[in-house]
């Protein structure tokens, strides 16, 4: 591809009378009421998506010239003079249409100013340099590219992988039918097979064709990166596949984003993100374990990426994937296939993946029924022994807690002191490692005090456990267990407190690969995803707190999590056989051992696990069968942020706002958190059961609601989750 650089890159001339107007979306100060395009007057005309600096106050900032709304020329408020754009980015073609609509709809439904959503799609670097700068970085690239092309010669498939007969069928159907798609496939059923074959067909089937394949973690990235470059790499060269992620540094990231902007990126990797990539060929998109929660953002424009893709998908005239072994109970129910009452059944078209590959088999799972266990152990017998066994045999070993630290809480048996944290409604967390107190929700750190600050006790113990306490008993437990190359059993753990420093992740994963490590500890970050060979066993040891949460997605996110840990066991069939057929195994340790929840997963049976909550959704009235939305107010006090609420809801109805009638607003209550970092938080939810309803309801409040502040001066922010994942 050429790119013309323009020498001249700065292009507005002093003297050139500056007379035509455009808009120019920017990111205007958070909470300021201003959310549509500015206005600027420009020497000459620019086409909408050109990119620009121009002045904000008194900064110079990076926008976006935009599209003028339907017959409205550029206006502004009376006695305000436009300002004059003062360059033009010159060697970035301007972004598309397709770019321009997403950005924009994401603005509108998730209740953003487009100038925010617009600007943070764009990597942060094309903020901080100037016309010249990129001018130069794209020509330097250009004669790169021309140096290090790749020849068609140079192109030599690997020999393809022969796919499964339930692999064939699905890329048959992804091929033939518009979608989306479901995959619904187990864990190890090969999916990310399917995603690569699917890829492999649209690029070869137009040279400017583009895919987009996103996963939930970042580090999830290099793996599939490796698995991307070794498949496409040979056929397209190294710089056809790029990543998009927060881990990467800036300049990598604007790399990696013009590389897709200019096309020659084919394929894009990356976390949720990546969904704003300005992909002028995007054919395909990809969003492996859709389940996910991290798709959500949870900050700014708490957009989905996954409902992003479907919707971008459509809109572009692409075809989406959505992968995953429990899928959303929203995605389940958009794929239900028709039925005598259904005949249309839903608009996803669900595609089935029941098998391991290889004819690995999916572990049996145990529970492990606490209450006729010896009291207070943390290991029961049973889990222990069969712990023991595998490491005997050369195995390994998970123990999944979704509970970094040592102990949830210190606290004092004598007068019944906690170790709170000052700042939030929330315990501080013993780590033993470095003895101190921290705060999860604020951060603050304090040395483990020698007595109990309240009333001078020596005496003061950890409640609860964390991982680093199961890492410290399981080492103690396990320490005369030896393995078959006569070394004592080795248990390491990984959590985000062990994957801090840059690498530490890929080394400790390293570590387990290579068989250096026979039990792992460690928290949701090693269930899902990785592609280990040689953990036959899995184990959740304190599972149930999520069965009772009042958050109405706990047991969906639970079920996911328990399958997905499941599925790191036994997905090498061979490895099985050759350590002698013993099946894979997943452990639960539970207090509710007849609970449906753990009868469906014992079963491997997420259908009927969806089925008993889409039938409980449906009685309570709850999504896929509502629409939701939370308004959250933050304040000095849990008054001030209630009163804002009650104050907008008040106003929403005296004024009758449009869709009104279609929308119930819930009263204000506190968070579960209540008190973050001395700021205390309430929230309102708003439900429909009409989409277009709930939405016209949130544009309309908008006014009200930046409004309402000025009467509400303790109020420190306030916030729209449209969609929100957790209430
Ligand atoms: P999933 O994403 O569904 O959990 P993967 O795509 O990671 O499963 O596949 C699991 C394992 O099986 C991987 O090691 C992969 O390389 C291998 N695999 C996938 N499809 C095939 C196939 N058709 N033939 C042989 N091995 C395969
Ligand atoms: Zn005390
Ligand atoms: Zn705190």
């Amino acid at each position: 591809m050429t790119i013309e650089t323009a020498d001249e890159s700065l292009s507005s001339a002093p003297e050139a009378p500056a007379s035509h107007a455009l808009w120019v979306a920017v990111a205007t100060p958070a909470h300021s009421s201003v959310s549509e395009p500015l206005s600027y007057l420009s020497p000459a005309p620019l086409p909408p998506g050109t990119l620009v600096r121009v002045p904000l106050g008194r900064r110079e900032v990076l926008g976006v010239v935009w599209d003028s709304p339907a017959g409205n020329e550029p206006s502004l408020p009376h006695g305000v003079q436009a300002r004059s754009v003062l360059g033009v980015l010159e060697g970035i073609p301007p972004l598309n249409e397709s770019w321009r609509r997403l950005t924009s709809f994401t603005a509108r439904y998730y209740q953003r100013a487009l100038g925010e959503v617009a600007l943070a799609a764009l990597p942060p670097q094309l903020r901080d340099l100037t016309p010249e700068q990129m001018a130069r970085r794209i020509k330097r690239k250009a004669k790169a590219d021309k140096d290090g092309a790749l020849g068609p010669e140079a192109a030599s498939a690997l020999p393809p992988i022969q796919l499964s007969e339930e692999q064939q069928q699905a890329t048959r159907q992804i091929a033939s039918e518009p979608g989306p798609f479901l995959l619904y496939g187990s864990t190890g059923s090969g999916k990310t097979e399917v995603y690569l074959h699917s890829v492999q067909q649209v690029l070869a089937a137009n040279p400017q064709a583009q895919a987009l394949v996103m996963v939930p973690e970042i580090n999830l990235t290099p793996q599939l990166e490796e698995r991307f470059l070794e498949r496409f790499a040979p056929i397209y060269g190294e710089s056809a596949v790029v990543s998009m992620h927060s881990g990467m540094t800036n300049p990598q990231r604007l790399k990696s984003w013009t590389a897709a902007h200019m096309g020659e990126a084919r394929i894009v990797l990356g976390t949720r993100m990546a969904v704003f990539a300005s992909m002028p060929g995007l054919a395909l998109i990809v969003v492996d374990e859709e389940h996910d929660a991290s798709y959500k953002q949870q900050e700014g424009a708490r957009y989905s990426a996954r409902d992003l893709a479907v919707w971008r998908a459509r809109e572009q005239n692409a075809k989406v994937i959505l992968g995953s072994a429990t899928p959303s109970l929203e995605s389940w129910h958009a794929s239900r296939p028709p039925s005598a009452e259904d005949p249309q059944g839903g608009r996803y078209l669900r595609l089935n993946m029941p098998s391991r590959i290889g004819a690995a088999e999916l572990p049996r799972v145990r529970l492990v029924d606490m209450s006729q266990q010896p009291r207070g152990a943390v290991f029961s017998p049973p889990l222990l022994r069969a712990i023991t066994e595998r490491v005997e045999r050369g195995e390994q070993c998970l123990v999944l807690l979704n509970r970094r630290g040592f102990a949830p809480v210190l606290h004092c048996k004598d007068c019944g002191w906690k170790s709170d944290c000052p700042h939030c409604s929330a315990h501080q967390v013993f780590h033993k490692i470095d003895r101190t107190l921290r705060c999860h929700h604020c951060g603050f750190t304090q040395r483990v005090p020698h007595a109990c600050p309240s009333c001078g006790n020596v005496d003061i113990s950890p409640m609860g456990r964390g991982t680093e306490q199961l890492e410290e008993q399981l080492a103690a437990l396990l320490r005369n267990v030896i393995t078959p190359e006569r070394r004592a059993a080795r248990v390491a753990r990984i959590d985000a407190d062990t994957t801090k420093n840059k690498g530490a992740l890929e080394e400790q994963l390293a570590a387990v690969h290579s068989g250096e490590v026979d039990v792992l500890v460690g928290t949701q970050m090693v269930a899902k995803g990785h592609d280990f060979r040689r953990i036959t066993l899995v184990a959740a040891v304190q599972p149930d707190g999520a069965l009772f949460s009042s958050d109405f997605r706990a047991p969906e996110r639970l079920f996911a999590l328990l399958m997905q840990a499941a599925g790191r066991a036994g997905r090498d069939a061979h490895y099985i056989a050759a350590q002698g057929g013993n099946p894979p195994e997943m452990w639960i340790q539970t207090w509710h051992a007849e609970h449906s929840l753990y009868a469906a997963l014992r079963r491997h049976d997420y259908p009927r696990f969806a089925s008993e909550q889409l039938q409980e959704r449906t009685d309570a009235g709850m999504p896929p069968f509502a629409y939701q939305a939370l308004v959250r107010a933050d304040a000095r006090t849990q008054e001030a942020a209630q009163a804002f609420l009650n104050a907008v809801s008040e106003a929403a109805r005296e004024r009758q706002l449009p869709g009104i009638e279609h929308v119930f607003l819930f009263p204000p209550v506190p968070m579960a958190v209540q008190r973050v970092a001395n700021v205390e938080r309430a929230q309102m939810l708003i439900e429909s059961t009409n989409r277009s309803a709930l939405q016209h309801f949130l544009a309309a409040w908008q006014e009200v609601l930046h409004a309402a502040r000025s009467d509400h001066k303790a109020v420190i922010r306030w916030l729209v989750d449209v969609d929100p994942q957790a209430i």
